[in-house]
């Protein structure tokens, strides 16, 4: 491990707070050190008052704030004397000390502070660097570790046994270990949990956090535990998406709402989800408490969803046996699988949570993968892991509820969607929370949003064998389909059916019409699977209720598809899936579209481009944001008892109407 610091970096920082803001990105640059939102720093000024009378303050790492991009408004101006008044408590229950802190703030607009305010403000240094660094977890981790950690460390450090974080850890640690700290000492290992350095300068700190750290890495290297030896890859089956299509269902009924699965199958992974030892590795606990609450105590082990809740229940009811307000709901669904055809994967209520989940787990087994290999894994006892799990499950209780985005934990998919109404569907379906998936012959498609719920593949709607890989790729990503938008269509220039040539009609004929049958016929398994029941929505067009010269071709596949969706309604009812179509007309943000073509065709009529685009009978302008509303509320709750609809988006047409 290395010093990332940098002199002319760190000089662009000003003052203290500053030069807090920079050591904190750089422990939050490595992922073996902190990982989303994990680990803590702060600063201890003095700063006037209103009053102009000095006053000490400590600036803390806001709640839930990410060392990796936090700005100086991301820590919370604590008042210090009050802070240091409440670690003389005898006790402090967290509802008191959630309220307490926000009392003590300097200003009431600040993010909540971290609950490791009062055990950094106990610490007598400027700077304070917490972490919960892989080395020091994978050696405090193993049988006899607090001898290991004594034997590379000597005095430099003081040493901690494991309390629970919050009030605890900062009495037992001002009781104890804050009495131990010397001149000499470099910082603070806390068993099972992480590492604490401290300086009078943010490069003192961080440098001595880099250096301990080093020293745990290295001596887990002499003993031939800390480079992980990458197993051969294994060949997996090519076609999970059913299989992960059922489990996601499983798991989406254990927690009573729409979960995302997220597959992880590197060669590491997939090894460590097949190893004999599995079930006594895996099976103990996190490497540290802080992580309970996104990936459980322990992982799910193989496919049965329902065995897992059912202990996990029973876990839950023993844990809090004698409390007098017992958990009331809680969720037993799994969030971590390991199984050895499908890997490691990762659930989560939206994509963001799956992806911190995945990425915990990732460093979990890596740091168990260590553990085992130099002696053997050893995890806190369930009590005290279960401690910080309640206490998570109490926080969540106080919550405000309600909030939750209309598609949290749904899967979409939308074919053609690098412009026009595609890509605003993905906008709308983005916003409402769902995961989605956007197909497209452009390169571009990969890139149009830069957001973990968005995965864009290149695709030919035409090809079977594509389409089947992005089915497969959809499955991998999220764990099955809920919502299916059948948008890729073509619209070739104007012939009359005297001049139209039979390639022309059987290309249009091919993507908008045939390449819809492969989608429709390869989503349905995993729609019929869909924790909130599958839905489909059809991009029609104004031409089937009112077909235009010259355009036979596009007229004519947009009507096939449309009485294809009708037979669609009328068999796949029984599996609770629904099908609406919408028919836009003269939408003119698309593609299709240039200004060119739009001017052109006003002129035909004698029309300035704007009025153009009104020509309807709202004098309305009709565009992508509009259809993909419509596409989205059809996704809802609002079409629920809806299938077979057609509904015209054109600002009112004589012809249609
Ligand atoms: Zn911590």
């Amino acid at each position: 491990m290395r010093s990332l610091w940098d002199d002319r970096e760190a000089r662009a920082h000003d003052g203290p707070l500053g030069q807090r803001v920079y050591a904190s990105r750089l422990l939050g640059r490595d992922p073996s050190l902190v990982l989303h939102g994990g680990g803590n720093t702060s600063v201890k000024v003095v700063e006037p008052d209103i009053f102009g009378e000095p006053e000490r303050l400590l600036y803390l790492k806001g709640s839930g704030r990410d060392l990796r991009t936090i700005d100086a408004d991301g820590f919370a101006p604590v008042r210090l004397a009050p802070l240091l008044r409440l670690a003389g408590l005898e006790v402090l229950s967290d509802v008191d000390m959630g309220r307490e802190l926000r009392k003590a703030l300097a200003d009431p607009a600040a993010p909540q502070p971290s609950v490791e305010a009062l055990l950094h403000a106990s610490i007598p240094a400027a700077f304070v660097d917490h972490s919960h660094a892989d080395a020091v977890l994978a050696i405090s981790n193993t049988e006899g570790g607090e001898a290991r950690i004594r034997e590379i460390y000597g005095d430099d450090v003081v040493v901690m046994s494991y309390v629970m974080p919050g009030f605890r850890l900062a009495k037992a640690f001002v009781e104890g270990p804050a009495r131990q700290i010397g001149a000499d000492t470099l910082g603070v290992v806390l068993l099972h949990h992480g590492v604490i350095t401290f300086g009078e300068s943010a490069r003192e700190s961080y440098e001595r956090m880099i250096a301990l750290v080093d020293r745990a890495e290295a001596y887990l290297d002499r003993r031939g535990a800390w480079v992980l030896a990458v197993p051969q890859p294994v060949p997996l089956p090519g076609n999970q998406r059913l299989e992960l299509a059922r489990l996601r269902a499983d798991l989406s009924r254990a927690a009573g709402r729409p979960m995302l699965v997220r597959s992880h199958q590197g060669p590491l992974e997939i090894a460590f989800a097949r190893r004999d030892d599995l079930a006594e590795i895996a099976q103990q606990g996190p490497v540290t408490p802080d992580h309970v609450i996104r990936t459980k105590r322990v992982p799910l082990l193989g496919r049965d969803v329902e065995g897992y809740a059912l202990a996990y229940r029973g876990y839950v009811q023993e844990m809090a046996a004698g409390d007098a307000e017992p958990l009331a709901e809680v969720d037993p669904a799994p969030r971590v699988v390991l199984d050895p055809e499908l890997g490691f994967l990762a659930v989560g209520t939206d994509a963001e949570d799956a992806v911190v989940t995945g990425d915990l787990y990732r460093h979990t087994i890596e740091v168990i993968l260590r553990a085992t290999a130099l002696g053997g894994y050893r995890a806190l006892p369930a009590r005290d892991v279960f401690e910080v799990e309640y206490w998570y499950l109490e926080q969540a209780k106080l919550r405000r509820p309600g909030g939750d985005p209309e598609f949290r934990g749904e899967v979409a998919l939308v074919t053609g969607a690098a412009s026009g109404i595609g890509k605003a569907c993905v906008a709308s379906l983005l916003e409402r929370g769902a995961a989605v998936v956007g197909l497209d012959l452009q390169a571009s498609i990969e890139t149009t949003f830069d957001d973990p719920a968005y995965l864009g593949l290149v695709c030919d709607v035409t090809d079977e064998a594509q389409v089947e890989a992005a089915f497969e790729r959809t499955a991998r990503a999220f764990g099955g389909l809920d919502m299916l938008v059948l948008n890729a269509g073509i619209f070739p220039p104007a012939k009359p059916i005297v001049e139209l040539e039979p390639a022309t009609w059987r290309r249009v004929m091919g993507v908008n019409l045939d390449a819809n049958l492969t989608f429709l016929r390869h989503a349905h398994p995993l729609l019929a699977l869909a924790p909130h029941r599958g839905r489909v929505v059809v991009i029609g067009s104004k031409n089937v209720p009112a077909p235009g010269p010259g355009a036979a071709a596009y007229s004519a596949s947009k009507a096939a598809m449309n009485q294809l969706a009708r037979i669609v309604a009328l068999e796949w009812s029984r599996d609770g899936i629904r099908i609406n179509s919408v028919h836009p007309d003269a939408v003119f943000d698309t593609a299709l579209w240039t200004e060119e073509l739009l001017a052109s065709r006003a002129k035909h009529y004698g029309m300035t481009v704007e009025a153009y685009k009104r020509k309807n009978l709202l004098r309305v302008e009709v565009t992508s944001h509009h259809v993909a509303e419509m596409v989205a509320a059809m996704c809802g709750s609002l079409f629920a008892c809806t299938t077979a609809g057609q509904v015209p988006i054109d600002g009112g047409n004589e012809r249609v109407i």
